[in-house]
């Protein structure tokens, strides 16, 4: 009898691959303040002016860094809400978008009401094999149907002036909402957007009711 074929790896849409390197650009103070690129161009910032890191776009190439997040395709996902695992339009019906976020019930009254998050969300067939690949995400997470959600701030590494002539890296990473002073030190390297108008629901219900 012949093994049944190995099921091939799922690798995230927004995972980044071995051969996107990391494009070595030249921090410099911005005239307006914060930072800026020292070759700047205008597809370097976001509609809201803050600055993003920058990598090569090459998807499939070398191996997959599950842990880390490309950048670019993290933000078009979440900006269009397009699934975080295969990239195309993410899961919605009537009770709005389709999400699965860290377990957090009870860290404040409605929750997830409000909740901010970097994860972009899922389709129906993602969320399902997400699921049977690794059960144990029935207890460490929640699905919520989000109605409204607003792309309100970004996570990356804060820059601040320095002695030096030019800005330095700091060693922390940060959540920034957009509009602040701190946007203007921060390289973005996620967008993030808080969850509104949020249903509970069950995941394995939504499974069943579209197999
Ligand atoms: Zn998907």
């Amino acid at each position: 009898m012949k093994a049944a074929p190995a099921r091939p790896d799922v690798v995230p849409f927004i995972a980044v691959w071995s051969g996107e390197q990391k494009h070595r650009r030249t921090v410099v103070y911005s005239g307006h303040g914060g930072i800026a690129y020292a070759d700047e161009a205008p597809e370097d910032r976001d509609q809201h002016g803050v600055l993003w890191d920058a990598r090569a776009e090459g998807r499939g190439t070398g191996r997959p860094q599950y842990g880390n997040v490309h950048p670019t395709r993290q933000r078009v996902a979440m900006q269009y809400l397009l699934c975080q695992v295969c990239g195309k339009p993410a899961d919605r019906d009537d009770r709005g978008v389709l999400w699965l976020i860290e377990n957090n019930r009870g860290d404040w009254k409605g929750w997830p009401e409000g909740q901010m998050t970097t994860h972009p969300p899922v389709c129906l067939p993602c969320a399902g094999q997400a699921v049977e690949m690794c059960p144990h995400l029935i207890d460490s997470s929640v699905a919520v149907r989000v109605r409204d959600s607003e792309a309100c701030a970004v996570y990356g590494r804060m820059w601040s002036s320095s002695a030096f002539g030019a800005p330095v890296r700091t060693a922390n990473a940060e959540v920034v909402s957009y509009g602040t002073t701190a946007a203007r030190w921060v390289l973005a390297g996620q967008l993030v957007r808080s969850l509104h108008r949020c249903t509970l629901v069950d995941l394995q219900h939504e499974l069943g009711t579209r197999r």
